[in-house]
């Protein structure tokens, strides 16, 4: 496969991240092309100072950067920027060199092995004492796991056949790196060359690295863990200050390498790979005691300085090789290679990577952008993907999701409500009151500008930040694989709503927030559509996904919707299935989906038409675009094009529309369209953002009150029978003020408490 230069920095999904020049150098000997050869073409945020190399890796476009100095701040400062500037990555790998812990339960750790985090333990994280060491031990002070998908990859390597093939691949790349000509410098000395198993030696943890003969200097007196030794015996190496062969550990695997050196064989320098949890630091460790201590306390196999750092901004896979045992002797043979092994790993964990991605058939959810929790997604307003929320015929849509094979089958489901039919008008059914937070879809009138521009990116689907408070049930009424259904109800709405929650919240806000800009997308086609098309509008439920305030970061999402009950009809679906039934709007329908493809030049296609009614939810977008609703299972880009038209009949909406596209171009691939809309007869959104249906001109209720509303008969009656008179918390003498909490709580904004003179 070959992959030209990007067209922007928002192809770059995989950024390595290094701390040491030597760790870079060995890096970029392992890219297979660089963008970047001719200057700076992609530029970077305002406020990044990081340095990139911009290039190719196998199937992948990388960003490479070296950090200005070693250790946690810098890198945590680092990995801000680059998040800032390359906003879709998804993949960081920390490349370098580290200490390695000789002998963990996976086996012995051999220099130049290669170490990749499971999970990072910031082991020294707390206050000192004199006396050891007490780790803060609280939820919060943890990093947490590793994402979904880095889970998923990770788990691949820990198989049999898993590890051996990143093992294979690791040799492979190695002997890439080895024979590059890698510096003029080098002076035909190939730098990356396996130092052999000799300069491999671990000496006992007791045994202290100092000046052994004849010290004139305080290394004579040091005879405890720690009491200090000479800076001169600190620059030293073993040979010089006389560390003693007779106190080395002799190793098996050391041996079987030194056998095979023996006989000349290349494979000696294979590095082993080992997965576990890595201990990262503010502080180099050199001690074996306190190596072994952590070790034993932690369950870590290597110590090293940045991962902590990464982790807390950008989800990371630190992969490492070891250049020392994180003891006091000093040993700078193994840094080259070490750095040397680990790129290589690195490469080979990335021809992994583009395997196991895209997933045609894997579980939803295990990919998404960064950003996994509410906080996160509000400063990034990610992108990512998936449709599956909604439907507010909500019995159906979740047993739906029981398939065999569905992912989070295991997952103990809430018992489910006693009251099988809801009673909205006895007072307090609604027994449970929570406060929430979040975002809402964006879109009010037909603005065809509006919608190019949505179509092009989705940058420009706005969404807006919602307040809410609401009453619900305290158990749902029905479980799905991934999420339950509760009945709701907004604290000032009469109209009866449905909550969703997930099971499993990982992940989730980007991908609601990315069912959001669908939603949205498919309301500005509807309205589009609506106005050319007399009669019934198509019409497409809006969600709010929302957290509880008092969920700092990772709060639970929750999504609340309209409840809407009848008969639940599918109209097509994201293949080739059509609804055979004469009606007014299953045409509609059908002609809906043909024109969205029209009218987006055949960059999209709004299909799985299915709802209530004329209120559609649940639609899929097929799109043209890689980077866009990518997640989505059901989004099957210009193969679901195609399969429309095997099936799609041209009615007379179509006719009427001046659709040209059809089955034959479909099979040549090869599309005319339409070159020009007309303007028509306006259609607007509810002004309610829960609600949000769409209402002709004709039908829709403005008042002078709300300058720039429009609202549908439901929600203006609400609004006109729920004026409220509230006393201000302003200065002076008490008095009252006349409000709406509907028309507030229709906004997401906060009822206020003041009058408007007092604002
Ligand atoms: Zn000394
Ligand atoms: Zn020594
Ligand atoms: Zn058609
Ligand atoms: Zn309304
Ligand atoms: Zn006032």
């Amino acid at each position: 496969m070959s992959l030209g230069p990007p067209s922007s920095r928002s192809s770059f999904e995989i950024a390595i991240i290094c701390a040491l020049a030597i760790e870079y150098n060995a890096v970029a000997l392992l890219f297979d092309q660089f963008w970047d050869d001719n200057g700076d073409y992609y530029g970077k945020s305002h406020g990044d100072y990081n340095q990139y190399t911009l290039g190719r890796i196998g199937n992948h476009h990388v960003v490479l950067t070296l950090l200005p100095r070693m250790g946690k701040v810098d890198a945590s400062i680092a990995a801000v920027s680059l998040r800032s500037t390359f906003g879709a990555l998804r993949l960081v790998l920390l490349v370098g060199v580290c200490g390695g812990v000789p002998r963990v339960p996976q086996g012995e750790i051999l220099l130049g092995d290669v170490v990749i985090s499971k999970s990072i333990v910031q082991h020294d994280y707390g206050r000192r004492f004199s006396d050891g060491f007490v780790r803060k031990d609280t939820v919060e002070d943890n990093l947490s796991q590793p994402s979904k998908h880095i889970r998923g990859l990770l788990a691949s390597f820990e198989t049999d056949r898993g590890i051996d093939l990143l093992e294979q691949r690791t040799a492979f790349f190695l002997q890439e790196v080895q024979g590059k000509p890698s510096n003029k410098r080098s002076m035909g000395e190939n730098k990356y060359k396996y130092p052999g198993t000799a300069h491999d030696v671990l000496y006992e943890p007791r045994y202290r690295h100092k000046h052994r003969m004849a010290a004139s200097c305080i290394c004579a007196d040091s005879v405890t863990d720690s009491s200090p030794i000479c800076n001169e015996a600190r620059m030293l190496s073993c040979d010089e200050v006389g560390c003693g062969k007779e106190r080395v550990v002799s190793r098996l695997l050391l041996e079987h390498k030194r056998q095979l050196e023996e006989r000349g064989s290349m494979t000696a320098q294979n590095p082993a790979i080992y997965i576990g949890a890595i201990a990262s630091g503010d502080t180099v460790l050199k001690s074996a005691s306190d190596r072994d201590r952590i070790a034993a306390r932690e369950n870590v196999i290597a110590f090293e300085m940045e991962g902590a750092g990464i982790w807390e901004q950008l989800p990371c896979i630190v992969v490492k090789g070891v250049c020392d045992y994180a003891d006091s002797h000093k040993n700078k043979k193994w840094q080259n290679f070490a750095a040397a092994t680990a790129a290589s790993a690195a490469k080979a964990i990335l021809e992994r990577y583009a395997r196991t991605d895209p997933l045609p058939h894997g579980p939803r959810f295990v990919q998404s952008h960064l950003g996994t929790s509410f906080s996160e997604v509000q400063q990034l307003v990610a992108t990512s993907v998936t449709s599956t929320l909604s439907a507010s015929a909500a019995s159906p849509l979740l047993a739906s999701e029981e398939k065999p094979g569905a992912p989070f089958k295991s997952t103990v489901r809430p018992k489910l409500d006693q009251d099988t039919s809801p009673q909205w008008d006895t007072p307090n059914w609604l027994n449970q009151r929570l406060e929430l937070e979040g975002f809402c879809p964006d879109v009010v009138i037909q603005c065809a500008s509006t919608l190019n521009s949505m179509i092009e990116s989705d940058d420009n689907i706005k969404l807006s930040v919602a307040h809410l408070t609401i009453r619900t049930r305290s158990r749902p009424f029905a479980n799905g694989a991934m999420r339950t259904a509760t009945y709701a109800r907004p604290m000032h709405t009469t109209s009866p709503f449905v909550i969703k929650k997930f099971f499993n919240h990982d992940a989730l806000f980007p991908a609601m927030i990315e069912d959001m800009r669908i939603q949205a997308l498919c309301k500005a086609f509807a309205l589009e559509f609506n106005s050319l098309v007399p009669g019934v509008p198509v019409d497409f439920v809006v969600t709010m996904s929302l957290h509880r305030k008092t969920d700092k970061s990772r709060g639970e999402p929750i999504s609340i919707e309209p409840f809407i009950s009848g008969d639940y009809v599918k109209y097509n679906n994201n293949f080739s299935y059509v609804l055979a039934e004469s009606s007014a709007f299953n045409d509609r329908a059908q002609a809906f989906s043909h024109f969205t493809f029209e009218r987006s030049w055949g960059h999209m296609m709004v299909v799985d038409l299915q709802g209530v009614g004329n209120l559609l939810t649940d639609p899929c977008i097929h799109t043209k675009y890689d980077d866009r609703f990518k997640l989505s299972e059901t989004n099957l880009g210009a193969k679901g094009f195609k399969s429309f038209f095997a099936t799609h009949q041209c009615n007379q909406i179509c006719q009427r529309l001046e659709l040209k596209s059809n089955r034959n171009m479909a099979a040549e691939n090869r599309f005319e369209f339409r070159a020009t809309w007309p303007s028509m007869d306006p259609t607007f959104c509810c002004a309610n953002k829960l609600c949000r249906r769409i209402i002709r001109h004709a039908n829709a209720v403005v008042s002078d009150k709300y300058p720039g509303h429009s609202w549908c008969d439901v929600c203006w009656h609400q609004l006109a029978s729920t004026t409220d008179q509230l006393l201000c918390v302003g200065p002076g003498p008490d008095h009252n003020f006349e409000i709406s909490r509907f028309f507030y709580e229709s906004q997401g904004q906060k009822i206020p408490n003041r009058c408007t003179n007092h604002t």
